[in-house]
């Protein structure tokens, strides 16, 4: 099930400039893939050059902007539906329901609108007006909803759940606990970062939503490597993962926020179980060092990617750091920032953060909204 894989690309694969034809790697991605969903999957793994020269690391960021819906969350929409079809909870014509901060929900549309099922999407209303309209486009039903905690009924996760359960042929892909959104990274993500390193990686860092990313990819990792990768979990403020791991297992109440949407927790997730014990450390990454290398990643690298994928460059930075010079760190760059572009790049908005003196003087022309 899932995406089909071919050979991933290689770090340096580059054509030959006087020939007309492609390299056997570049060849093989080049065939005709079937439908939006052949498309997911198989993104390349992008050198920061910058970054890796400051460090004397190799800092690699698994481009997941590049999906053809634009973000990671197109390979666990996919698999979650594909899930849902196997065990026979939706038939041809059926309804997909799912809460979700924006990234999934507009994998699932993607996906639904090709195999022809309905989407309806819940989220909480402080997500960007950009995910709303795009869900919008792409003919989900969307419910923006007071943003309360998973605790509370009236979460968008449980109003997901209702909404499906009122319904016939539909399901509740329930992302955060349903594990077919993890399998999709240990299936996917996991072995394609492997080969495109040749297995020569000494860590992987990101943060966490559902954790189905962090949680595959470490599953996998561990495992080929005989528990050699390091693995570590990247946290923003107001997200307790980083306190647990921390603290080997106390579970804090949730305190504060952050701008890094579609990230940060407040419970261990059925994605999350398996896995955590097996991560090796965490690092805390503050909103003021998460925008500024939203910046910096466009000035130094002509990047051009969201809060998310900055927080888990920093985060990369930090584990170099740490790990020292000469080694290999792998990271995720999970969306691309036309999604939220309006508000990183607005000075009104940044200063009702208090995020514009965060930005350094030389990157201060890309606030141009
Ligand atoms: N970054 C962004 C922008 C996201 O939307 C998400 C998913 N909510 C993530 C990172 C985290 O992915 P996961 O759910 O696999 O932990």
């Amino acid at each position: 099930v899932g995406i089909a894989r071919t050979s991933t690309r290689a770090i340096h694969t580059t054509a030959s400039a006087s020939s007309s034809t492609l390299s056997p790697v570049a060849a093989a991605h080049m065939r005709p893939v079937n439908g939006f969903v052949g498309a997911i999957g198989n993104t390349p793994l992008i050198r920061l050059n910058r970054l890796s020269s400051e460090t004397g690391c190799e800092i690699l960021g698994k481009a997941e902007f590049m999906e053809p819906g634009g973000s990671v969350k197109d390979r666990a929409a996919l698999f979650v539906v594909q899930d849902a079809e196997e065990r026979g909870l939706i038939q041809p014509g059926g309804t997909v329901v799912e809460g979700t901060a924006g990234n999934t929900g507009i994998g699932l549309a993607h996906v639904c609108r090709s195999k022809g099922y309905k989407c309806v999407i819940y989220m909480p209303n402080t997500q960007s007006q950009e995910k709303i309209d795009l869900l919008r486009m792409l003919g989900a039903e969307v419910y923006p909803v007071p943003a309360v905690a998973f605790d509370n009924p009236e979460n968008y996760n449980h109003q997901a759940k209702r909404h499906a359960d009122r319904l016939d042929n539909a399901v509740w892909t329930n992302q955060f606990d349903n594990t077919a959104n993890r399998r999709a990274h240990i299936e996917t993500t996991g072995p394609e970062i492997w080969d495109q390193t040749d297995g020569k990686l000494d860590g992987f860092i990101c943060a966490t939503g559902t954790g189905g990313t962090l949680a595959g990819i470490t599953s996998f990792l561990k495992q080929k490597s005989g528990g050699k990768v390091q693995c570590w979990l990247a946290d923003p403020p107001g997200s307790v993962l980083h306190s647990y791991i921390q603290t080997k297992g106390k579970l804090m109440d949730r305190e504060g926020g952050s701008i890094t949407e579609g990230i940060g927790q407040g419970r261990v997730t059925e994605n999350l179980k398996p896995d955590i014990e097996k991560l090796d450390n965490s690092v805390h990454v503050p909103d003021e060092e998460s925008i500024a290398m939203v910046y910096d990643l466009l000035h130094e690298e002509g990047i051009y990617v969201g809060a998310s994928s900055a927080l888990n460059v920093v985060a990369a930075k930090k584990m170099a750091q740490q790990l020292g010079p000469g080694k290999t760190i792998v990271t995720i760059l999970c969306d691309g920032a036309y999604r939220y572009q309006a508000r990183l790049f607005s000075r009104k908005w940044l200063e009702s953060k208090k995020l514009d003196t965060a930005i350094p003087e030389h990157l201060q022309k890309y606030i141009v909204l």
